[in-house]
């Protein structure tokens, strides 16, 4: 553990993350509170761990269960390729939605019901814009996310598909909170042309409002600290409230969220002035430093321990 004088990073406001000599990154926050966070491992540090693959599981080595995600904590959850859910954990409360956005016992898709009914009024919104919104994947199974990763590996060998694709238990699709969209009528998600389409920059203005965060936005910077290739398609629903203080903190949300489960959670970045809070939003007060106890241990390997199942038969034509 390391403490971190927040105050002396308001200078750089504009740095997403502070660089350690051990190749670890810590969370850049602006408040006037000294918190000890812990350095999250850096993206360049895990992507050369191995991926162990047997015939019954497949895992990154030293992965570990992520903080929280059992509880209604669900939406600060860190999930990268360092931080996992269970294979066996699946979420609460799922509802079935159209691709179209509306919830219906007829929808293709699943999601937790607090995600739908914001993604339900969000594409709402977007029509009324103009923009025809589409979901093109929601929840994912951990064995769906499996065959996803197969997949990948076999079309593209293991390397390129760690850098695609989560491998599972990673995704933030397991969660049942996180939904890839693209347009009905305009760019296709797959186009080069599609970040500055205007779907994708109704979303970058509009989501947060929603309570949707991009978890992996564009830039070598940001792609550094978030683990993921740019996804201008990739929206993960954390709540209007963490929305807001995420697009604030103008912090990538891995890094947002490692340091709010690490007491930073009351951060207020410098980007405040550019986005509308939530109605009824109370700026938080300093919040207290962790215990200890806190900071999360890792295990010496990854252990998936979910027994083979039926393959499952849905083919991944959708965005990894
Ligand atoms: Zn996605």
């Amino acid at each position: 553990m390391r403490i971190v004088p927040l105050l002396a990073l308001i200078l750089g406001a504009s740095v997403l993350g502070a660089a350690l000599p051990g190749g670890g990154v810590v969370a850049a926050a602006v408040a006037p509170q000294t918190v000890a966070v812990p350095p999250i491992t850096a993206c360049s540090a895990i992507n050369k761990r191995k991926i162990i693959i047997t015939r019954t599981s497949i895992g990154i080595q030293g992965a570990v269960t992520t903080k929280n995600w059992r509880t209604s904590q669900w939406a600060a959850a860190v999930l990268d390729p360092m931080y996992r859910l269970s294979s066996s954990y699946r979420p609460t409360n799922l509802v079935r939605i159209t691709w179209r956005g509306v919830i219906s016992t007829k929808g293709g898709y699943w999601l937790k019901r607090e995600a739908a009914d914001a993604l339900s009024a969000m594409f709402v919104e977007a029509k009324a814009s103009n923009i025809s919104l589409k979901i093109l994947s929601a929840y994912r199974s951990y064995a769906t996310q499996r065959a996803i990763f197969a997949k990948w590996v076999a079309k593209s060998g293991l390397q390129l598909a760690r850098k695609y694709s989560a491998v599972p238990g990673h995704s933030e699709h397991q969660l049942g909170t996180t939904v890839d969209l693209g347009s009905l009528t305009g760019v296709s998600w797959s186009s080069p042309k599609f970040p500055t389409s205007q779907t994708a920059l109704w979303l970058e203005a509009n989501a947060y409002k929603f309570g949707f965060v991009r978890s992996y936005p564009a830039g070598s910077a940001n792609v550094a600290l978030s683990c993921y290739g740019a996804e201008a398609w990739h929206w993960r629903y954390v709540g209007k409230d963490l929305a807001y203080e995420i697009v604030c903190s103008a912090q990538v949300p891995r890094i947002f969220l490692w340091n709010r489960q690490n007491g930073g959670e009351r951060v207020i970045g410098p980007a405040c002035d550019s986005f509308t809070p939530p109605e009824g939003y109370v700026l938080p007060s300093p919040s207290p430093t962790p215990p200890a106890s806190e900071v999360p241990t890792e295990s010496p390997s990854a252990s998936p321990t979910e027994s083979p199942t039926a393959s499952p038969t849905e083919t991944p034509v959708t965005p990894p």
